[in-house]
């Protein structure tokens, strides 16, 4: 393998486990890895706790104002695992919750959200050797990324997905069908939204995992990456 560090770019619809094939890809090599939707799930998390969000209405112009003050960076935790904090505070239970879920498609269709997070994560992936997973990656923050793969699977095995995940963590809030309409309805947001939309790069790699393991996902992506790090070196 040659010792080029390339960028990768993994996108695709919520709860497809593209975080968990990214990080572990970014294990695999070496690399770094940033976790774009945890970006917005931190805003998010603010803005509601800020009385930004309520009653399900945002207030675009504070929330656009307290951006800049905003700090959001990520730490392995003791046992490796990636966590997002905001201004120095570890929220990376407090993100993942259904209520956080629950309103940060609509955070993420406000241009100026974009635009100040994009920007930052830009700068996290200028120097490569870095994986990347979000909705906009392969077609905005990393248009050059020598390797997109854009991730899908079948609605109901997605609910299903992340259902089990939150009952292994103890959120016991939501019912499967909650958690079915919560995915159903940050796809439609996320797919019809005027600023970035979410859609597959037209050189973006294809993976449905609605039937594969973790393991044979893992494998998948790592060969994928592979033979596209021997060809950038060959080029
Ligand atoms: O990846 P995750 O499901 O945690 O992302 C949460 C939400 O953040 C998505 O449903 C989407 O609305 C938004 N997002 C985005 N662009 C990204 C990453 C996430 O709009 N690059």
């Amino acid at each position: 393998m040659s010792n080029k560090k390339i960028s990768i770019a993994i996108d695709g619809y919520s709860s497809t486990g593209k975080s968990t094939m990214a990080k572990e890809l970014a294990r695999r090599l070496g690399y770094g890895y940033v976790d774009t939707g945890a970006m917005y799930r931190a805003v998010t998390l603010y803005a509601m706790r800020h009385g930004i969000i309520k009653d399900n209405m945002i207030d675009e112009p504070a929330l656009l104002a307290s951006l800049p003050s905003l700090t959001i960076t990520f730490a392995p935790s003791a046992d490796g695992r990636n966590e997002t904090y905001l201004c120095g505070e570890n929220v990376e239970q407090e993100i993942r919750t259904m209520e956080v879920s629950d309103h940060v498609s609509a955070v993420a269709a406000i241009g100026g959200v974009r635009r100040h997070l994009v920007k930052l994560q830009q700068d996290m992936g200028k120097a490569g050797g870095i994986v990347m997973d979000g909705r906009d990656i392969g077609t905005v923050v990393l248009p050059d990324a020598e390797l997109k793969v854009f991730v899908t699977a079948s609605a109901q095995v997605r609910a299903q997905r992340r259902y089990d995940e939150l009952r292994a963590k103890g959120d016991t809030t939501a019912t499967l069908e909650q958690v079915l309409a919560n995915v159903t309805e940050r796809d439609r947001i996320d797919t019809t939204r005027a600023e970035s939309p979410l859609r597959r790069a037209d050189d973006a790699l294809l993976l449905d995992n609605s039937d594969m393991t973790r393991e044979q996902q893992n494998r998948w992506l790592y060969e994928a990456a592979i033979q596209r790090i021997d060809d950038d070196h060959r080029d």
